[in-house]
């Protein structure tokens, strides 16, 4: 097959939600779907189970997953569908901010009892700012739940976007016959024997057919036809270019658990999804058909075994053909690196291979090479942009509790910070080290890494930080930011790239430090240029 019609064939997305939406239940169906696995079950969660914080059993289980979990790819109808995983648990948010770079769309599961949820806002708002073309699947329709119209009205305002439903639901809960399907025209009706794999459905083409009052009852036709009168009425009409510009999403509704609605959606979105897109560089955009290989590091997995510190870093490829044992261009570290056994991902495993096309996911042995964000070229000095950290909700110290094992601890944080577990601030003042989380499970994960994999032990104590901003000065030479650098010495701190971060203890300092110092911007992402 040609390079171009690899290209065109693929199709690499996330699936967003907040816990207990669906997202487990939908990639599963996906898979069967794809015939990529056998059986429902086959998918494990990554959920943090609730009250397990402290089981650490627990947390090496949800690694474990993560690790088997962080790509599935398999093929539908001709199409490479490569899914990213994305975990929902607020704590690990991060993580999800990150693969969302790495992902050229997205599907975002609601339930349609408890309508749009916090970490969903959260992460569309991310994806919205992006552009990533999302399309909507609301998911439980077998469930009792909001009325449709209320639900596309809070999907509009809570998340921001202007909606064209696909499909339409008619009844829902108990009452629940079936969706309509606006994308095909015709007519899904559920027989609701929940568990079963593969829902069988009848197909009806026509809308104002009797049959239709046959089926599901006069009342019912008669409220379906109003209703899609309706929607015809308030929303858009679905437009691929401006679904692809991140300007329009299409809503499907469905029941992953019951695969009911799955298949449509499914079709559509091998149909609209876009292939791989271009990306920006620091230097350039880059176009996934240029001949040349070019990627970044998006993810970066520690070995589950201690005695081999050896990672896995995941590469998404923007551009050209990434082919074993060829030299690449490191570029943060000038070097060239070649690679004997780069793994591609599959539902249930992951093999070698000898050659990947842009939209693919590699994971590559690293022996502590690699940073999050780093790219990889053929020798072009190329710098992808997109990875940004933002401020942590969470601050404390940390410190040595072993004198003797000095070196363990810095080396042990120095990994975990690359592979992106937390971030790390040194303050100005004193060298002291502060770890940064998006949650306060981030802590005990690092204590125990820490103490098992590089057996170093560490103790953390508090510290009052409201947020930390990075700091641009308009100009670094005028008197008021040496001012703002002598006055407020003592709440610097440099970041892992020797950026430096205002560590600001309340919203009201922050404040009336923005009001001191107006020629100083203070960014709540490490990337603003
Ligand atoms: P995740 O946290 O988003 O990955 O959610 P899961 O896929 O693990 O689903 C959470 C719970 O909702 C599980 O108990 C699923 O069985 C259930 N669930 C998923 N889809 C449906 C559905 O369509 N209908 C019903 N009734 N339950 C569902």
């Amino acid at each position: 097959m040609k390079f171009q019609d690899e290209i065109n064939r693929r199709r690499t997305f996330g699936i967003i939600a907040h816990p207990d939406a669906g997202k487990t239940t939908l990639t599963e169906k996906l898979l069967l779907f794809g015939g990529a696995i056998k059986e429902a079950g086959a998918v494990k969660s990554n959920k943090i189970k609730k009250g397990a914080t402290s089981d650490f059993m627990e947390i090496e289980r949800q690694r474990g997953i993560s690790v088997a979990t962080s790509v599935l790819a398999f093929e539908y109808d001709g199409i490479k569908i490569n899914i990213l995983d994305t975990p929902g648990h607020k704590d690990f948010a991060e993580d999800t901010f990150r693969t969302l770079t790495a992902v050229d769309s997205v599907i975002v599961v609601i339930d349609v009892a408890k309508g749009v949820e916090e970490q969903t806002e959260k992460l569309v708002e991310v994806c919205r700012m992006r552009n990533i073309p999302m399309i909507v699947f609301v998911n439980k329709m077998d469930r009792e739940g909001k009325d449709a119209f209320e639900l596309l009205d809070e999907i509009e305002q809570k998340l921001n976007l202007k909606v064209s439903p696909l499909s339409f639901p008619i009844g829902m809960g108990y009452d629940f016959k079936g969706i309509y399907n606006i994308w095909e025209n015709n007519i899904n009706l559920f027989s609701g024997d929940s568990r079963k794999n593969i829902e069988e459905t009848i197909e009806i083409s026509d809308i104002d057919s009797l049959e239709i009052n046959k089926l599901i009852g006069d009342s019912a036709a008669e409220t379906l036809r109003e209703e899609l009168e309706l929607v015809r009425g308030i929303y858009p009409k679905f437009d691929k270019q401006e679904y692809l510009d991140g300007n329009l999403q299409p809503v499907f509704f469905g029941s992953a658990l019951n695969s009911f609605g799955i298949r449509e959606l499914l079709d559509c979105f091998v149909d609209i999804a876009p292939k791989p897109r271009p990306k920006k560089s620091e230097e350039r955009w880059v176009e996934p058909n240029e001949d040349k290989f070019t990627g970044f590091v998006f993810k970066i997995h520690a070995n589950m075994d201690p005695n081999h510190r050896n990672r896995l870093a995941f590469i998404k490829i923007v551009s050209g053909e990434f082919k074993r044992n060829t030299p690449y261009l490191h570029v943060r570290h000038n070097k060239k690196v070649k690679f004997s056994s780069p793994n591609a991902f599959f539902a249930e495993k992951k093999e070698i291979v000898d050659i990947s096309y842009p939209g693919d996911i590699v994971g590559l042995q690293d022996s502590g090479t690699f940073k999050i964000g780093d790219t990889l070229t053929e020798g072009e000095y190329l710098n992808y942009k997109g990875v940004p950290s933002f401020s942590p909700e969470h601050f404390r110290y940390i410190n040595n509790a072993d004198p003797l094992k000095s070196k363990q601890l810095y080396k042990g944080i120095d990994q975990l910070m690359d592979e992106g577990v937390a971030q790390l601030f040194t303050l100005e003042l004193n060298g002291r080290k502060v770890i940064g989380t998006v949650g306060a499970l981030q802590y005990e994960v690092i204590q125990y890494r820490l103490e098992h994999e590089y057996g170093a032990k560490c103790t953390y104590e508090n510290l009052n930080v409201f947020k930390a901003c990075w700091v641009e000065p308009t100009d670094p030479k005028n008197e008021e930011y040496k001012e703002f650098l002598r006055v407020k010495h003592r709440y610097l701190a440099k970041d892992k790239d020797d950026q430096l971060v205002f560590l600001a203890d309340s919203s009201f300092s922050l404040q009336m430090t923005q009001q001191k110092y107006p020629s100083i911007k203070f960014h709540y992402t490490s990337e603003f240029q």
